[in-house]
């Protein structure tokens, strides 16, 4: 499934190859996607005005139009966005077309199905069902250690339940939340409310650091072809403690355990990790 750093390395190339474009053709081949795609209201909100830039709210990519309406783009399980031209070859699971004015287009690509293609009507983005209830962005400026730490005053939920929350904050996903855990030296299960201010200035730095190693990574492994590849949402970054279960802490050479928690595996190493 591809999390918030693929998402964001996507966002950057489609926003390499998408504004000052417009679409001048949009074709649903399928629109039986997570939410069915409704054709008639993409072509009212999308047809034959420019593309002005490339958003990302948690792992929803928006394409902004000059007259303010937007395109809404969730890439589920195994959705991909592919960059190509006209004369290419539909395939099969190409659900979604949208030709621009110079003969290229993007295609949505979705095996399972799991994904989204909606539109915002001018000014509206902020309302829409999938968005409205989203939590704070991990990588903005406006979210600060301050914010979490109030936030989470009186949620006695395990912290790392709580990183996995997308009320609470967006696409940090079950491995980098481990993986910023470690590295702040928190342990998975502390109730969230017993976390200082000092402790979420922290886990918010690790978490930042996690994911923009990752958004690196992924800098270096797309070209200019557009996609998200279904089976790699996590670049291949070194990992201190996800999926290490039994083998020794990188710092103190303890064994790292696995913990399940809300039916996903958190792993940490109970020495530099200690309960609260
Ligand atoms: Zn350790």
């Amino acid at each position: 499934m591809p999390e918030l750093p693929e998402v964001e390395t996507i966002r950057r190339a489609l926003s390499e190859h998408l504004p000052g474009r417009s679409i001048v053709k949009i074709q649903v081949r399928d629109a039986r996607l997570r939410w069915p795609v409704d054709e008639t209201r993409l072509r009212q909100l999308l047809l034959a005005q420019a593309i002005v830039g490339v958003k990302r709210r948690a792992k929803y990519l928006i394409v902004e139009f000059e007259q303010d309406s937007c395109l809404i783009l969730h890439l589920g399980m195994s959705g991909q966005l592919l960059f190509l031209t006209e004369r290419q070859p539909f395939h099969k699971h190409d659900h979604v077309i949208f030709t621009f004015n110079d003969e290229t287009q993007l295609r949505f690509r979705d095996p399972r199905r799991f994904g989204m293609v909606d539109a915002s009507a001018p000014g509206r983005l902020r309302e829409h069902p999938r968005l409205v209830n989203l939590g704070l962005e991990p990588l903005h400026r406006g979210t600060t250690f301050g914010k979490l730490h109030q936030r989470a005053a009186t949620l006695q939920r395990p912290v790392k339940n709580l990183l996995m929350d997308a009320g609470f904050i967006v696409g940090v996903g079950n491995i980098y939340a481990s993986e910023a855990l470690f590295y702040a030296g928190i342990h998975p299960a502390t109730p969230a409310a017993v976390l200082s201010e000092t402790d979420w200035r922290t886990l918010l730095g690790e978490i930042r650091k996690v994911l923009r190693r990752a958004i690196r990574k992924g800098g270096t492994t797309l070209n200019d072809f557009v996609d998200s590849n279904g089976e790699t949402g996590y670049f291949q970054l070194s990992l201190a403690v996800y999926g290490r279960e039994g083998e020794g802490c990188q710092s103190c050479n303890t064994q790292i355990e696995r913990l399940v928690q809300v039916g996903r595996s958190s792993f940490f190493c109970p020495s530099c990790q200690r309960p609260a």
